[in-house]
């Protein structure tokens, strides 16, 4: 195994078993390790420190897994962890009342780059290391050891391929390719999920807990469901009984799932309204019109992808929630997220603020959202932690 020196004085956060190690951290690399290796990281004294994943390609050049050094990361190590993170999740699918969960979240399940999506017998992977990718026999075959899945199709993100120099993939990896459309169940809501062709990996189930939650308070109320995709937050509204649900979506797939999906719920297709149409725009055209809402919520993709696009990205969340806030009611309520790591939930409030302050508005926080249990945020990798909302009533 090849030695990889740390630099002198770098060590805090990877003793804190942070996972990371940026190439510029690194003194000297002893010997040619190929990318995807796992190599031993050592102290400018010389003492060991980790075992990780290695990529110069990266600038993440060490993916820490282990820091016992009596531990061997074998082919036996990467099935532990791959058995623990889906046992993890035996206590949500229980029920019944779920079969669609994230099973492997990457780092926060100690697998940097992995992750893997359950559609009822169906999995979606997305390998976004090379050291991962090493280890895809090894995974693949635990997978269908503890699952016995019908498929398990690979559907990783391009973008984050190209950072560690993989070329982008598509493809089945067991069993035959998924069905054009995967039924599954989420809190006893169903939904039609077209794996190959959906956004992200077919669906967000990030938004499980927050999508009941928000339904709670949706009772005979007149609903706007911005950046709907294929109707998470619109089918439960809709069940627990909103008097109206408006939903928009730039993307012509996601609402013709959606409307599908609400045959499928047998929900009343005369309380809803779809509209395939940008979020900004049509929320300037109810605008116009004077066409006001009880509970409007949004949830817009990622606007921040980096630190660096924060203030641009804090703009575009003032803007938005500026719009939100303008239609609703006096007294309504407004649910709105971010799914940008990069924005802390207390950045957040203060645009929610500022977007206030535009508006002529006074806003109370009533409730705050984070991500499931299935997305985990391990306590020495906050970067894990992306997804946060705010309830707010607004006068
Ligand atoms: N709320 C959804 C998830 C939203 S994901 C759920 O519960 O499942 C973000 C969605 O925003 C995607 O469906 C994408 O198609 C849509 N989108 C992105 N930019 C948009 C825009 N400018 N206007 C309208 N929709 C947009």
């Amino acid at each position: 195994m090849i030695d990889i020196i740390l630099k002198k004085g770098k060590e805090k956060a990877v003793l804190q078993r942070h996972p990371w190690v940026f190439s510029g951290a690194i003194e000297h690399v002893k010997g040619k390790p190929a990318n995807g290796d796992i190599v031993k990281l050592i102290n400018a004294k010389g003492d060991f420190v980790a075992y990780g994943f290695y990529n110069d390609q990266s600038r993440v050049a060490l993916r820490l897994l282990e820091w016992d050094e009596s531990v061997a990361v074998d082919e036996d190590w990467f099935r532990h962890k791959v058995a623990d993170a889906v046992a993890g999740r035996n206590e949500l699918l229980s029920t019944g009342a779920t079969n669609t969960c994230r099973l492997i979240f990457s780092e926060s399940d100690y697998l940097p780059g992995l992750i893997v999506d359950k559609y009822a017998d169906h999995l979606a992977v997305q390998v976004l290391t090379s050291g991962i990718e090493k280890m895809m026999p090894v995974i693949i075959d635990e997978l269908q050891r503890l699952l016995n899945p019908k498929s398990i199709f690979d559907k990783s993100d391009a973008s984050s391929r190209q950072h560690e120099g993989l070329e982008t993939t598509n493809v089945v990896l067991l069993g035959d390719a998924p069905p054009e459309s995967v039924e599954v169940k989420e809190n006893n809501i169903l939904y039609n999920i077209n794996i190959a062709e959906g956004q992200k990996s077919g669906f967000y189930c990030d938004q499980r807990d927050n999508r009941r939650i928000v339904a709670g308070y949706t009772k005979g109320k007149k609903v706007l469901d911005c950046f709907s995709y294929t109707g998470g937050f619109t089918l439960n509204a809709l069940q627990n009984g909103a008097a109206s649900v408006t939903s928009v979506d730039s993307s012509a797939l996601a609402i013709e799932t959606l409307k599908e999906n609400i045959k499928l719920n047998k929900l009343d297709a005369g309380k809803h309204t779809a509209i395939q149409s940008d979020v900004n725009k049509q929320l300037r055209a109810f605008k116009d019109c004077g066409e006001l809402f009880d509970i409007i919520v949004l949830d817009p993709p990622k606007y921040a992808p980096s630190r660096s696009a924060l203030d641009r990205a804090a703009r575009a969340y003032k803007d938005l929630n500026r719009l939100g806030m303008l239609l609703l009611n006096s007294g309504g309520l407004l649910a709105t997220y971010s799914c940008s790591g990069a924005m802390d939930l207390e950045t957040f409030k203060q645009v929610i603020a500022w977007a206030a302050l535009d508006a002529g508005k006074q806003v109370q926080f009533i409730n705050q959202f984070c991500q499931p249990e299935d997305h985990p945020v391990r306590s020495s990798f906050p970067e894990g932690e992306y997804l946060k909302g705010l309830l707010c009533r607004v006068v």
